[in-house]
């Protein structure tokens, strides 16, 4: 197979990113087929492509001319989207989250298991952005000795309508849950959330911001603000605490102003921008490896793995309680 023939369930902002993404800069795929319950953004979606608009996922998924599926659905719907795929036998990437509870979480494991061969790749695109590659570099390296602490930060401009404090943590912070554990190679163990005064940009229904803490297995400790109306950008930090020295993501480079007595650097504003080159570098390596027949991703037991991690967060947030994390045992299909 030279190409790769894509069909993608769900065709909204994420979705027509991606279509747009494959369409203009990924190498040997084209995006066949569309389906979404939103009549208009499936027409959207499809003119990008130069794509059909087929009646519904299932239609989609089992079209002989669809070699890999792509899940850019509302999350609730991810799981049976991507159970669809593995039941199709088709390579499945799947936006996070896998799964909005993590019972779908592990009937998708569990379905993938049963199929015999790895087919589903979550979109944890930050596991490829430059910054978190070198950051895990240095924790392999053993350069600066061993993680004792790791502080990020997650702002957004302002909160979308309907935003809750539960989704705080299963939407937005889930990025971090996954790709810091996945840096030091390690899955958490304790969680707790602080929620402290409230900026008055938020909700009745939103805590914002929320401080985050997490520990993992061997003791190190992460916190990561999540602030999802800042107001001032779109800002991703990361700094490791090792034994010997400190760690600190990049900032994405900007040219430094200097205009009217004034020194400035421009910042993102949004997540598309911020994370442009490490969507393209996922999206590459996912048709690459897939034309190979290989799947090298984050895992749907990484989604799994983040689920549970999100859930004990989210009651952490009513109790207030230090809450324990507690896995399934890993397969053997996932080591
Ligand atoms: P969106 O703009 O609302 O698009 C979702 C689309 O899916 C909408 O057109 C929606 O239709 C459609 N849809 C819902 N249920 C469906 C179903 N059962 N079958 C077919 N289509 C269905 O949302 P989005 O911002 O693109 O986000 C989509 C997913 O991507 C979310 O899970 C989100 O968490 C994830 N995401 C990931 C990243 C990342 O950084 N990796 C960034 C953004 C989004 P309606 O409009 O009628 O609801």
């Amino acid at each position: 197979m030279e190409e790769l023939r894509i069909g993608v369930v769900g065709a909204g902002e994420i979705g027509q990113a991606h279509i747009r993404r494959i369409t203009d800069k990924i190498q040997s795929a084209r995006v066949v087929a569309v389906a979404d319950i939103n009549e208009d953004n499936a027409k959207k979606a499809a003119a990008i492509a130069g794509a059909r608009i087929e009646k519904d996922a299932e239609s989609l998924v089992n079209s002989p001319d669809v070699d890999a599926v792509m899940v850019c659905s509302w999350g609730g719907s991810h799981a049976e989207h991507t159970l669809l795929a593995i039941k199709a036998g088709k390579p499945v990437f799947c936006e996070k989250p896998i799964a909005t509870t993590v019972e779908d979480a592990l009937k998708v494991v569990n379905a993938e298991i049963a199929h015999g061969k790895k087919l589903v790749q979550v979109g944890f695109m930050r596991r490829y952005d430059l910054g978190y590659r070198q950051l895990k570099g240095i924790v392999e390296s053993k350069k600066l000795g061993e993680p004792l602490i790791i502080h990020s930060a997650h702002r957004n401009v302002s909160s979308g309508p309907g935003t809750n404090t539960a989704m705080v943590v299963s939407d937005t912070a889930i990025h971090e849950i996954d790709v810091l554990s996945w840096m030091v190679d390690e899955e958490f163990a304790t969680a707790q959330v602080i929620l402290p005064r409230k900026t008055r940009h938020t909700t009745d229904i939103l805590n914002d911001p929320q401080m985050i803490i997490l520990t993992t297995k061997s003791g190190i400790v992460m916190d990561i603000e999540v602030f999802v109306n800042c107001r001032y950008g779109y800002d991703i930090q990361c700094e490791i605490c090792f034994e010997d020295g400190i760690a600190r993501m990049d900032e994405p480079s900007f040219p430094t102003i200097r205009f009217e007595a004034e020194r400035s650097v421009e910042l993102n504003t949004h997540w598309k921008d911020r994370f442009v080159d490490a969507f393209d570098v996922e999206i590459q390596s996912w048709v690459d490896n897939t034309l190979n027949g290989i799947v090298d991703g984050p895992t749907a037991w990484d989604g799994y793995v983040a689920g549970v991690t999100a859930d004990a967060l989210v009651k952490a947030q009513t109790t207030g309680a230090i809450e324990k994390i507690v896995f399934e045992k890993k397969p053997i299909f996932y080591k």
